[in-house]
């Protein structure tokens, strides 16, 4: 079984503090919890000298990567030089992503193919919009990023892991309620185990979580970890994060 899962993603930002104050504060994590910080791509190797020098139980991240192998693809990076640079995990199809930079379903699928099959643990961001929850329509948009995604991927992996992230929730301060949440992630279960019953599922929830929501969003069994964007450029916030997270250690995933 895998262990609850915290990720920052610092997207175009780095710790008011400092990388080394952010790490020095972090050394002493909660035992249990599976940790993993995505800085900026030209700040992995500072943060990966400050966890090495300071002996931090914080794993590497990265906030994207291509879709091909190697070539004449200015401005990307590849899955295996992120694997070489030491990352372990890779967020893809992150909203802004989606948004921005015009990434859609199958391009996310490809991207989540190549993170695999060089040995990263991608972290499958999906979500949606206001007006999609509104129109009740968000579990038939879930199952169309689950599905066009996976339909580009070879084979879904052993260990699975998707964010939950409400476009409407991230960055507004706006969360999901822990009921709202939990209830979307068994959608999400109901979804990939259409698509394989032999993959381990682990659903995290983004989405302005905080000191102040985590210890109930925690709570639920269906949540098994967060992805946190604001609060993780502090580390005082991030800390409080991954300590209301103690009580998730029971919460244990289920099959896909
Ligand atoms: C995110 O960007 O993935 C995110 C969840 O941001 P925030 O925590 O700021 O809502």
């Amino acid at each position: 079984m895998t262990s609850p899962l915290l990720v920052a993603n610092w997207k175009m930002n780095l710790p008011p503090e400092g990388i080394a104050e952010f790490v020095a504060a972090l050394t002493r994590l909660p035992e249990g919890i599976e940790v993993a910080v995505a800085p900026p791509f030209p700040f992995l190797g500072t943060f990966a000298e400050e966890i090495e020098g300071r002996g931090a139980r914080i794993e590497r991240a990265a906030q994207n990567c291509s879709d091909r192998e190697s070539g004449a693809f200015t401005g990307e990076v590849s899955a295996a030089m992120l694997r070489q640079a030491g990352v372990s995990h890779v967020i893809l199809g992150h909203s802004e992503r989606r948004a921005l930079f015009g990434e859609d379903n199958r391009l996310v699928g490809r991207k989540l193919r190549q993170a695999i099959g060089e040995g990263l643990i991608p972290i499958f961001c999906i979500g949606e919009d206001e007006e999609t929850r509104e129109a009740g329509r968000t579990a038939a948009l879930l199952e169309r990023q689950i599905v066009e995604a996976a339909e580009e991927m070879e084979n879904l992996p052993d260990v699975l892991i998707i964010a939950y992230e409400p476009v409407w929730a991230i960055g507004t301060g706006k969360n999901a309620s822990p009921e709202m949440a939990a209830e979307t992630h068994a959608g999400i279960r109901r979804i990939v185990g259409g698509i394989s019953h032999e993959t381990e599922l682990v659903i995290l929830y983004g989405g302005s979580v905080t000191p102040d929501n985590a210890a109930s969003l925690a709570a639920q069994e269906e949540i098994n970890g967060f992805l946190v964007g604001g609060a993780s450029l502090s580390s005082e916030k991030f800390g409080a994060i991954a300590r209301a997270m103690r009580q998730m250690e029971e919460n244990q995933p289920a099959e896909g």
